[in-house]
Parts: structure tokens; C-alpha cells; sequence
């Protein structure tokens, strides 16, 4: 029995909204709450008949504390899910420290203004004193975590799949089959075809952003930064067949590196064609990725927003996107004495998501896990007050529902490991 507020309704919002409806046991009443009111009311109007889950809807701008106060005191749930973007993580988290109410998110905090000059100050010094130059890090919400034990409240950070059931899967490593593990390769793949020449899988600005930074990963307790896409491997995935990965920085590698400190080394691989790589050069040359400001006829336009508006939106992939994802964790280590090397990893298939929830395999392997953690919070399974990434909870009871709702893991005792 639980009210819960969910802020956003977007591609991957609209899968854990559906998931957690499939769970009306648990969520018994949901509010769907975001900018634009009509897409809340129309998938309410969706889901009117076919689940037990009572639902209703609001207009609400995340990034006004006070509206979501209002909002968060008029419908008194128990939790709040944001699974809107990145830059609202720390209004949200405001608001839930003010009224008293748990809190989680898929992804940690970026600001959408990078030149703010505030933001910007304390960007620099970080970039110089941890060694790498993503504009999101945990260092902006890891600085509730008093707030949040003091409140009795917990934050859950990142419950996607990366970052978030990929932390788990170390987890679950590091409890079921390692006495301690060295190296750790993280691998996410989509062999998913949408027959578009370019057009990217979540939300444009957030996704583009993420892929056109310079590269970074984890050796020896410090960060190497290496030049956007410059280390390339090739990796035969299963369900999908050889593709081009390249190195990225990816946010859980940092919370992994605080986590698991005795890791020696840990790298966050994505596949990526080279149609999508030749799209993103061009459009960041000639400077459609810039998040700017620029003048155009009087009116001002940020290059990355337009951009976003000419874009295929992600939540329309759906039906036109077949093939598989294949995400997981290769691990080596020791156990017992002896060498170890382990692999867990989903295989997702784009058409049977569409089939269930008529959205892509992207969104449905995000959604999924922002409802699961969401359901480990409301039964009590993880129970810790303060500000948490998923790594840091009990990975049994979460790949258990991950399995039970959509997204069993295979394992591989013996993997091809990648050089
Ligand atoms: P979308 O752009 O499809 O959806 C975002 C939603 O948030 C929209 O409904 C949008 O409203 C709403 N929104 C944006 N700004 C505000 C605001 N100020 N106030 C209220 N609502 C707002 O994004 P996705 O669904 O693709 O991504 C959602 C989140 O999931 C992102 O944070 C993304 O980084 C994360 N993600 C995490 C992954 C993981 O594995 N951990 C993988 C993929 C995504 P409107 O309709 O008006 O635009």
C-alpha cells in the first residue's frame, strides 16, 4: 500500500510508470506528474482498465522548489520518483528533504546551464583536482547525505540500468563470487536498429552530451582522461554479433571507485556505429551540440535544443527498432587463491519490449530497474537512511525482481575478456 509521485513522463518514465502498475499490489496509488500535463493524462488514460493502480496526474515545473513542495504536500506520497532529467536532481531532492519524503533518481546530477559562472567555478576545480571533465558528478548529491540520514529519509541514486543495475551486478560479484575482484568492464551494447540515419536512444541533449566528452576510466586510484572515442575495441556479444565499443566516462565508475576501493581498474565500454559517430562529429564541427546560447533572428536558441526538436523523439523508436541489447559486467579476481574471471550481463530484446510496454529496449531497460528500486524501497529490502547508489544495497532481492519483471541476468564463467 503506497502513494508514490513520479516526476517526469518521457521514454523511460513511461516504462517504470507501466511496471509499477504491473506491481498495483505494491504502488497502489501513483501521480504522474510533469511539464507537459497532457502526456501524464494520456497515458493515465492508457493504463485506465488495465491495472488495479490508481491513478492521477499534475503539472509541475521540477525546477521551482516551491511547486514541487506544493505539489509533494498535497498528494503526501512516500516516495518520489524523478525520472525526469538530470538537471532537476537537486530542486527534487530540495523538496523531498522539505516535506520529509524518500527520494530516488536513473541518473546523477548535470546542470543544464554549464556557463553558470557559480557552477562553473567549482566544475574547474573539480576537473583539476579529480582528473576528469564529465559535467556530472556525484560530488553535487553525495553532499545531501547528511541532510538525508539527519531527516531519516534515503535517496537512491541511479537506478537505471547503467548507472544502476550494472552497480548491482558488482555487487553481486563482489558477495557470490569474489573474495576480492581487480578489474571490472562494464559493457553496453545495442545491436538495436531503428533504420534512421541518426537518431539517438534517450533523451538527445543528455545522451549527446555524454558521448561527445572526452573519455575517462579508473587505474591505480586515479582517473586517466583520454580524447572522446579514441580507445576502440571489438567485442562478439551474444544475441547481437561483433561490434565497435569505445571507451567512455561513465558516472558509476566513480561511485564503484569509492565502493570498491582495492579494484585496480574499472572501464565503461559503448557500442556505437560508424554512421552515428560520422552524424555526431559532423553536428558537434559545425556546433549543433553546443548547449550556448546563440541569437537567431531575435530570438534566442541553444543549438542542442533545436537540434533535439529535429530529432526523432526517443519515445517514438518503438515500432521501428529491431534487434537486441546485451548489457553486463566482466569481472577478474581471485577467489579462494585462484584466478577468476566472471561475466553477468541482460539480454533485451527492442521488439518483444514494444510488444509489452510499446516503447524500445532503452527506455525499457531503464524503466525497469527505476521500478524495481523504487519497490526495494517501499518493501523495506533496503532500508538505509541517507544518500545511496545501488552497489551499496543488498544485490540479491533487486536482481531477483529485475528477473521477475523483465530482466533476468546470464552469467559466463569463462568470458572472452576485452584487452
Ligand atoms: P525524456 O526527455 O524522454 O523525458 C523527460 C521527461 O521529463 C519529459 O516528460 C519532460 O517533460 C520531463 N521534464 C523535463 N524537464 C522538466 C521540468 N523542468 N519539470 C517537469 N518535468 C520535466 O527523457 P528520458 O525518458 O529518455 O530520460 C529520463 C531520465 O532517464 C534522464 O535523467 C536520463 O538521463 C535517464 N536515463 C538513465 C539511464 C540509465 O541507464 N541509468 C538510461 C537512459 C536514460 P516534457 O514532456 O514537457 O519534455
Amino acid at each position: 500500500m503506497s502513494r508514490v509521485l513520479i516526476i517526469g513522463c518521457g521514454g523511460v518514465a513511461s516504462v517504470a510508470i507501466q511496471k509499477c502498475c504491473q506491481v498495483s499490489e505494491v504502488f497502489t496509488d501513483i501521480c504522474i506528474a510533469s511539464r507537459t500535463k497532457s502526456k501524464c493524462d494520456a497515458l493515465a488514460e492508457k493504463l485506465r482498465g488495465v491495472t488495479k493502480t490508481n491513478i492521477t496526474t499534475a503539472q509541475v515545473d521540477a525546477d521551482n522548489v516551491d511547486e514541487l513542495v506544493a505539489l509533494i504536500n498535497d498528494y503526501k506520497p512516500e516516495l518520489v520518483m524523478n525520472i525526469a532529467l538530470p538537471y532537476q536532481d537537486l530542486t527534487i531532492m530540495d523538496a523531498c528533504l522539505i516535506c520529509k519524503v524518500n527520494y530516488m533518481d536513473t541518473a546523477n546530477y548535470e546542470p543544464e546551464d554549464i556557463e553558470d559562472p557559480e557552477w562553473r567555478a567549482i566544475y574547474e576545480k573539480r576537473c583539476k583536482e579529480a582528473g576528469f571533465s564529465a559535467y556530472f558528478d556525484y560530488s553535487w548529491q553525495w553532499a545531501y547525505r547528511e541532510k538525508f540520514e539527519q531527516a531519516g529519509l534515503t535517496a537512491l541514486l541511479g537506478s537505471g540500468f547503467d548507472p544502476g543495475v550494472t552497480q548491482s551486478y558488482c555487487a553481486y560479484a563482489a558477495k557470490h563470487h569474489f573474495d576480492s575482484i581487480d578489474t571490472i568492464d562494464i559493457l553496453d551494447c545495442n545491436g538495436g536498429d531503428h533504420g534512421y540515419p541518426f537518431a539517438t536512444n534517450f533523451n538527445p541533449e543528455i545522451n549527446l552530451r555524454e558521448v561527445s566528452a572526452p573519455g575517462s576510466y579508473w587505474e591505480n586510484g586515479k582517473w586517466i582522461e583520454i580524447p572522446a572515442m579514441s580507445i576502440k575495441r571489438e567485442y562478439d556479444f551474444e544475441g547481437v554479433g561483433q561490434k565497435d565499443m569505445y571507451l567512455l566516462h561513465h558516472e558509476e565508475i566513480e561511485s564503484l571507485a569509492a565502493n570498491f576501493p582495492e579494484v585496480k581498474r574499472i572501464r565503461f565500454f559503448m557500442t556505437f556505429g560508424q554512421s552515428y559517430l560520422t552524424h555526431m562529429k559532423c553536428l558537434e564541427n559545425v556546433g549543433m551540440l553546443s548547449t550556448t546560447p546563440i541569437m537567431y533572428e531575435g530570438k534566442e536558441i541553444v543549438p542542442i535544443q533545436f537540434l533535439k526538436a529535429l530529432l526523432p523523439d526517443p519515445a517514438t523508436l518503438g515500432p521501428r527498432t529491431k534487434g537486441k541489447t546485451n548489457i553486463g559486467c566482466i569481472f577478474t579476481g581471485k577467489k579462494d587463491g585462484e584466478e577468476k574471471t566472471y561475466y553477468i550481463y541482460n539480454i533485451c530484446d527492442h521488439e518483444e519490449c514494444y510488444k509489452e510496454v510499446g516503447s524500445q529496449a532503452i527506455s525499457y531497460t531503464t524503466g525497469v530497474p527505476a521500478m524495481c528500486g523504487a519497490l526495494m524501497l517501499l518493501t523495506g529490502k533496503w532500508d538505509k537512511k541517507g544518500v545511496y547508489t545501488v552497489e551499496e544495497f543488498d544485490p540479491d532481492p533487486y536482481l531477483e525482481a529485475l528477473s521477475k519483471y523483465g530482466l533476468p541476468y546470464k552469467e559466463s564463467f569463462a568470458p572472452v575478456l576485452v584487452d
